[in-house]
């Protein structure tokens, strides 16, 4: 027995270590994760399987790497091109790794130098790194077309690029394998096959080399083909400038004026009209504007109706492009249509009643939408059984099947699934997908070649990421593609046919190769790695599903963040924070139940959809929650509390969108105050209202003075005992182009918020200046207007002298201009301070006066200390009924304003009965609804100032 202990344990083969020396961006990439990609990586991994090698990679600069194998240092370094002196000193495979060619970059915004365009290059400074290896094949283009390059030499790739983005260099000069963002490439040089090669001694790996690369040929005689497209297809050598003749062309057709683009009334998601904003949506018209970005070509777009035909707009010379075009022969040969290159692909579906199969057999109908430009072809010959009858859209082809006018509609799958949501169509579905997907591309007459490449090229440079954004935007929330099982469930012996006729064996297998892809990029599309669950992306198009579906009850969106999370990480690590995250994470899992699900949105939010909708409930759990994740958090052995803060928001409108529901909970979560310790908040409606208004003026107030919104109202004051005009106070009003007079109480108290009040001060005053030229104008004799003055001045030394300098501006005399102070920012601010501007103020001409006394606490003896004119009583001394004690008051404050030689105005008078006690007490001056309400200017003028003309 004891035999079977001794028995090696099959023994891992022990690995061969190699040292692969690298020069960043050049075949082998670090991505923001910190991890390699790129053609050369992939291709020495796939070496490195085959010979069971351990790699070790080893960054080095490029002359550093021939270097350091020469020496041994390093085992393999690339890729290099065979040269005869290089071939002295390394050992090459017999196989080439693919190809390179030296390519010559401008700057993406260059304008001025032309793809293949010898004249342009002339002259200009060519940036490349020593030892590139392609210098000599430039020399002889030079030399070729007689023109000249000043050359400048850079250590690294990275200073060559920067020097490329800064504007040092024209041209960047390196070899196609080189990684050079934010560039076009305007020359191809030859192209050289090129190799990883190790030192001339190092025969065993050399045979590595060797053997591995006849494995991978054997394998698939097109892996360097398909590995050279992978990446290079995408990256920026195959972004070509435009050439002169482009350039030119572009300029030509903007001067003739804005390109037409015809996009579709409603073809979702490609370009539709919403009704709404009567603004274009959808792929099409974000990727048109895209192009138009890249390439500088204008365009206009236009809708045509849907029962425009395709020969209708494509021989129309009114037109030029067709926006949203599926290519196909007859598109070129009917319509005399090119197709740009495809900038989305999407799936197209056969839908039918539900229960039923896809049909085979003559005499068969399939509906197909008139505005799916060119999808009925690919239909008409690719399944040929079907007699295709078009009809007006998505909607009217699903229609006709449920009227049974037709056995199928074909749809493209986005379309379809917005559709077949609603209740109308729920005895519908998806019954199959169609072979292939379709490519989405611009059409554009066949003469126009010229404008083809221009359009291929800008789609090209189309920023992936970009492109995905653009697509997610229209897409998510309607699933990618019909679900594969429902196709299954519904078409069992079709497919098993079919998977017979075609051969299982090639049909399983490109299944499943496909199958794998797609998980992998599922999995990193819709995945999240920190917390190893779905991601956001993913949690939104779950709730779009749980939301759809009607028969859901009610549910309950949910947001929760750590309290300070960056200061925690910050102090004690990242390590410490991620942990924090997935314990947070986990425990969140361990409370959901089935049909629940949560995302982490963003560093520390996480989002939750859940059933439960009862409020108690709710906030037991929350309880519990903080309670439980506050142990787990204390066994993690930090001396930090954590605090977590909660919101939650009960959906309950209908059909409300995804965004603004999470957007709600976000909310409710944020209207906890810091209060160190973790706590829940219910969504709270008025308080979001509140808060969005204020946003929404925020947002809209600096147009709003710019274009004028704000207008001077007037209101009258009159002198107590002629009852005569003695002034006026200028007051503003919102007046909103669709919302009509907005109320000052609805936005002054935000703008004393943010200080947008002493722009809207400013501008009153300097309407009211306008004004009073104007009176000046035309001979009638002003009288003193009071304008406010927010608390907000006070702080700015320079504010008199500002208004001062407006006064002079339109030669008006500050005597007729009065500033009221609210009685709170002399209460508020800095005596001293406030005395000193009150006295500039005084030095320069204003008069002031104490706005709104009574409503602070200040007193009359305080009043002796500042230097005011007018004393405003407010209106609450009046009072509706009458107090006895108030009026003695009001009484006795104004004999005492009057000894201290203050004149006083009583504001918000109201009644007659008002209007006598004040008469008694021997105030100065009213102003109140009594005698007039505040007017626009031109209501003032007609009702007083003409009056006031003919008394004088
Ligand atoms: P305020 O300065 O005390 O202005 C007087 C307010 O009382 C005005 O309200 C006026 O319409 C109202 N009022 C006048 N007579 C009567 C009356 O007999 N009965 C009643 N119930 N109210 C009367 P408005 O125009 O809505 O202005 C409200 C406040 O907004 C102003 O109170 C002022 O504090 C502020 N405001 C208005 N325009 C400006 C401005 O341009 N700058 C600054 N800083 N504040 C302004
Ligand atoms: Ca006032
Ligand atoms: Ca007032």
């Amino acid at each position: 027995m004891s035999v079977l202990c001794i028995l090696p344990i099959q023994a891992q083969e022990e690995k061969q270590t190699v040292k692969v020396g690298y020069w960043e961006n050049y075949g082998i990439t670090i991505n923001e994760h910190g991890s390699f990609y790129g053609y050369g990586y992939e291709y020495i991994m796939d070496i490195a399987d085959i010979n069971n090698w351990n790699i070790e990679f080893v960054n080095c600069d490029w002359d550093e790497g021939l270097q350091l194998l020469k020496t041994g240092e390093i085992d393999l370094f690339g890729m290099l091109q065979k040269t005869a002196e290089r071939e002295l000193i390394y050992a090459y495979p017999d196989e080439n790794f693919g190809y390179e060619y030296g390519a010559i970059y401008i700057n993406e915004n260059n304008k001025n130098i032309y793809f293949d365009d010898p004249i342009s290059l002339n002259g200009k400074i060519v940036g490349t790194v020593f030892n590139n290896a392609h210098l000599p094949e430039l020399e002889a283009y030079s030399k070729e077309y007689n023109i000249e390059f000043k050359y400048e030499y850079y250590e690294d790739s990275s200073l060559l690029q920067s020097a490329l983005d800064q504007g040092e260099i024209d041209l960047l000069f390196a070899g196609s394998i080189n990684d050079v963002p934010r560039a076009k490439v305007v020359l191809y040089l030859q192209r050289e096959p090129i190799y990883y090669a190790t030192s001339i001694q190092n025969k065993a790996i050399l045979d590595g080399l060797n053997i591995a690369q006849n494995v991978l040929k054997e394998e698939s005689i097109y892996y360097a083909a398909d590995m050279q497209h992978k990446y290079y297809n995408e990256a920026s050598i195959s972004l070509e400038a435009f050439t002169r003749q482009e350039r030119e062309y572009i300029e030509k057709l903007n001067q003739e004026g804005a390109l037409k683009v015809t996009f579709h009334n409603n073809w979702k998601p490609f370009d539709s009209l919403n009704p709404k904003t009567g603004e274009y949506e959808g792929i099409s018209v974000d990727v048109t504007s895209k192009i138009s970005e890249i390439s500088g070509l204008e365009f206009d777009y236009v809708v045509v109706d849907d029962n425009v035909t395709l020969s209708e707009i494509s021989s129309n010379p009114e037109f030029d492009i067709v926006g949203g075009m599926i290519d196909s022969k007859m598109m070129q040969e009917k319509y005399q249509l090119l197709a740009s290159d495809s900038f989305f692909e999407t799936p197209f579906v056969f839908v039918g009643k539900r229960g039923t199969k896809y049909l085979e057999g003559t005499s068969l109908k399939v509906a197909v939408p008139e505005n799916s430009y060119g999808a009925g072809f690919h239909i008409a010959s690719d399944y040929p059984d079907y007699e295709v009858v078009m009809y007006k859209d998505a909607l009217a082809c699903l229609k006709a099947v449920a009227k049974g006018q037709v056995n199928h509609a074909v749809l493209n799958s986005y379309a379809a699934d917005e559709h077949l949501k609603e209740r109308q169509f729920n005895n519908l579905a998806i019954i199959l997908s169609m072979r292939g997907k379709l490519p989405i591309s611009l059409g554009v007459k066949s003469n126009d070649l010229l404008l083809l490449s221009i359009l291929d090229k800008s789609i090209k440079a189309i920023d992936e990421e970009e492109l995905k954004e653009i697509i997610n935007v229209h897409t998510i929330g309607i699933p990618y593609k019909p679900s594969f099982s429902e196709i299954v469930q519904q078409n069992v012996i079709l497919i098993a046919t079919i998977i017979f006729m075609f051969g299982v064996f090639f049909v399983v297998a490109l299944y499943l190769l496909k199958r794998d892809k797609e998980r992998e990029l599922n999995k990193i599309a819709y995945y999240d790695p920190l917390t190893k669950n779905i991601n956001f992306v993913r949690f939104k198009q779950k709730c779009e599903k749980a939301l759809a579906d009607k028969s859901n009850p009610k549910l309950t969106m949910l947001s929760i963040d750590i309290d300070k999370f960056k200061y925690i990480s910050d102090s004690l690590g990242y390590a410490f924070g991620d942990k924090l995250l997935i314990l947070l994470s986990d425990e969140i899992k361990r409370n959901l139940q089935e049909d629940e699900f949560y995302a982490r949105e963003n560093a520390d939010k996480f989002i939750i959809l859940t059933k439960t909708i009862d409020r108690k409930e709710i906030e037991r759990h929350c309880e519990e929650f903080v309670v439980r994740f506050d142990q787990l958090c204390r066994s993690l052995d930090s001396h930090i509390k954590v605090i977590l803060s909660i919101g939650f928001y009960n959906i309950d409108i209908e059909d409300e969108k995804l965004d603004a529901i999470i957007d709600k909970a976000h909310f409710a979560r944020k209207s906890i105050k810091n209060n160190h310790k973790s706590s829940y908040a219910r969504f709270d409606q008025a308080m979001y209202n509140r808060i969005n208004n204020e946003k929404e003026i925020e947002n809209i107030m600096d147009t709003a003075l710019e274009s004028h919104q704000f207008e001077v109202y007037l209101q009258p004051k009159f002198s107590v005992q002629g009852q005569r005009i003695v002034g006026a106070e200028s007051l503003a009003r919102w007046n909103h182009p669709l919302k009509g007079v907005i109320e000052p109480s609805e936005f002054i108290p935000i703008f004393e918020k943010n200080g947008f009040i002493t722009n809207l001060d400013y501008n009153i005053f300097e309407q009211t200046c306008i004004m009073i030229k104007h009176w000046m104008d035309r001979n009638i004799q002003p009288v003193p207007i009071s304008v406010n003055l927010s608390r907000r001045h006070v702080s700015n030394m320079n504010m008199p002298k500002e208004l001062y300098t407006i006064c002079q501006k339109y030669g008006v005399s500050s005597k007729y201009l009065e500033l009221e102070i609210t009685e709170s920012t002399f209460v508020e601010g800095d005596t001293n301070v406030i005395i000193e501007l009150m006295n500039e103020l005084h030095k320069l001409g204003f008069s002031i006066s104490m706005d709104d006394f009574g409503t602070g606490v200040s007193s009359l003896t305080q009043l002796k200390e500042l230097p005011i004119d007018i004393l405003k009583l407010d209106k609450t001394f009046l009072g509706q009924d009458e107090n006895y004690r108030e009026r003695v008051i009001f009484i006795n404050l104004v004999k005492m304003a009057k000894d201290m030689g203050i004149r006083t105005i009583a504001e918000g008078v109201e009644t007659k009965e008002q209007y006598w006690i004040l008469q008694d007490a021997g105030c100065d001056m009213v102003q109140g609804y009594l005698f007039g309400k505040p007017t626009s200017i031109e209501e003032f003028e007609a009702k007083f100032v003409t009056n006031q003309k003919h008394q004088n």
